[in-house]
């Protein structure tokens, strides 16, 4: 089993690092010819969506990726990641992959609140450390996706079928669960 890590910007090394460290083989995407390696599963990672966005079409792999989650293959996306699945981002006309139903608000937690750490419950998974760094949340959610966890009732992770998104960042933290739960999910 081998994970495919979106490597064009951001918090790519963190969970590569955390990977390694449950045994797991990754390869980065940089380029559109990094798709045609094999690999099981995508990791978004935290960054800059709009940088990230720009550079997944300048690079032609937005299809291909786009095409991969409809087909099924299990994503696990952090921060910025979420907000590259969301159908609707508030206030902003931009969608990216859009394939995760939910309306997230970008940078949600204002200025003085831009970084902070915290503790909850992630269901399935029970408590885990939350490292949120200039933060989206899921201000709406369709029906059908699976509401994990929340923080100040405000909805932090995620799950829709093969994809799994958090707000904040889990590879940041030494509890590797959330990965362990990602990859043991992996056929
Ligand atoms: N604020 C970033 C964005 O809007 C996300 C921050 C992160 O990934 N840590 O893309």
């Amino acid at each position: 089993m081998q994970v495919g890590v979106l490597a064009v910007q951001g918090a790519f090394a963190e969970h590569e690092h955390v990977l390694s460290e449950l045994g797991v083989s990754c390869i980065e995407l940089r380029n559109a010819g990094d798709l045609n390696k094999p690999y099981d599963a995508l990791i978004l990672p935290g960054g800059e969506s709009t940088v990230q966005g720009k550079l997944l079409r300048d690079s032609d792999m937005f299809d291909t990726i786009k095409s991969q989650i409809e087909g099924g293959m299990p994503v696990l996306a952090t921060c910025a990641g979420l907000i590259l699945l969301a159908q609707h981002i508030e206030g902003d006309d931009t969608v990216h992959l859009g394939t995760l139903p939910v309306t997230v608000k970008r940078n949600a937690y204002g200025r003085q609140l831009g970084s902070f750490h915290t503790e909850a419950e992630l269901k399935g998974i029970g408590e885990v450390p939350m490292t949120f760094i200039r933060a989206p949340y899921v201000a709406e959610a369709s029906p059908e996706v699976d509401v994990l966890a929340t923080v100040d009732d405000k909805i932090v992770a995620v799950k829709y079928g093969n994809q799994f998104a958090l707000s904040f960042h889990p590879e940041l933290d030494s509890d590797y669960r959330i990965h362990k739960a990602f990859v043991d999910n992996i056929q």
